[in-house]
């Protein structure tokens, strides 16, 4: 029988972090990967592997500009086989190589992305103006007249606040941008309650922490934990540290049960309007806090809903509905 999956081969393992920077921290090195990147010597595909492109030794060294052959051949050496996969059609791009590269161009800021102004969008807690800033690629959603949702873990008035990167911005209106933050931020809720890393497809942990002196309606700080929610869920990546916090009726829309539970009824949690959101968890979701065992119950639309039960690391132990 014809063997489906492929076994990576024990050298292509085993790199670690800081090998893989060491490596990766020489201009000539990168400047293969960028070259091959440009010349399309990589799968085409990142589901099928049946079409490749591929540089010849002396093709890849003309274009990397390097005349000296043993030192090309040195760096080029170093680069295999965890970036650069050396095959019979010549030199391409690894998975891994592919990816560095695109995380270049995914973080690569040649593009007009001033998206600064006034969004066409009401804050969801108190109905006020938003506005949109882009720094440091960061895009953040701020309200100007209401503290926001994340309290002090945020500036003032903060409704939504995510790394962005630039060329996602290009052609985009505030109020795309806005969508297309929104749709990511779900998606990687969706993956991390999966308990898979949308990043490196490690394993997530979660954890819920809450406010035992909670008081504070939407819209409005509480002043012990200064958000206006009372439990929070908290999920990272032990390998990658990407991590993610936000209030735990959030975390419970990104569950399977509730995103079609809601979709049923005119919500797209995995495509929502601000609004549409926060209407949900402002008017249709309870939230209780559970000391023996620790965790939280989450109903959305009472006892015609769905009701799920979290424990203190953010897994569903119940389900009702
Ligand atoms: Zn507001
Ligand atoms: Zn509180
Ligand atoms: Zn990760």
């Amino acid at each position: 029988m014809e063997e489906r999956w492929s076994v990576p081969t024990t050298e292509a393992n085993g790199v670690s972090p800081e090998e893989a920077f060491a490596i990766l921290g020489d201009e000539t090195r990168l400047n293969i990967v960028r070259v091959l990147w440009r010349a399309g010597a990589f799968h085409e595909y990142d589901d099928v592997d049946d079409t490749a492109g591929a540089l010849s030794f002396s093709e890849l060294r003309r274009r990397v500009d390097v005349d000296d052959n043993g030192r090309f051949n040195y760096h080029l050496s170093k680069l295999v086989p965890h970036f650069v996969r050396k095959t019979d059609e010549g030199y391409r791009l690894s998975g891994g190589g592919k990816r560095i590269a695109r995380t270049v161009v995914a973080i690569s800021g040649e593009h007009d992305v001033d998206v600064a102004g006034e969004v066409d969008a009401a804050c969801p807690a108190c109905g006020g103006d938003v506005t949109v800033t882009y720094e440091d690629q960061w895009l953040r959603f701020t309200c100007t007249r209401c503290d926001g949702l994340f309290g002090d873990a945020a500036p003032n008035g903060t409704l939504l606040n995510a790394p962005f990167p630039p060329p996602g911005l290009v052609g985009r209106t505030p109020e795309d941008a806005l969508g297309t933050e929104l749709y990511r931020c779900m998606l990687d809720l969706t993956s991390m309650m999966q308990g898979v890393c949308p990043e490196c497809a490690s394993a997530v942990r979660g954890s819920l922490s809450v406010c035992d002196e909670h008081d504070a309606a939407l819209g409005q700080s509480c002043l012990t934990c200064r958000t206006p929610f009372a439990a929070w869920g908290d999920l990272r990546c032990g390998t990658c540290l990407f991590a993610k916090r936000l209030p735990v009726e959030l975390c419970a829309m990104a569950l399977p049960p509730v995103i079609g539970f809601l979709y049923a009824r005119g919500t797209n949690v995995l495509a929502p309007s601000l609004d549409d959101l926060f209407e949900v968890v402002r008017s249709r979701v309870t939230t209780t806090v559970t000391d023996t065992p620790p965790g939280v119950v989450v109903a959305i639309d009472g006892d015609d809903g769905v009701t799920l039960t979290l424990d203190e690391h953010l897994t569903v132990v119940d389900l009702a509905g």
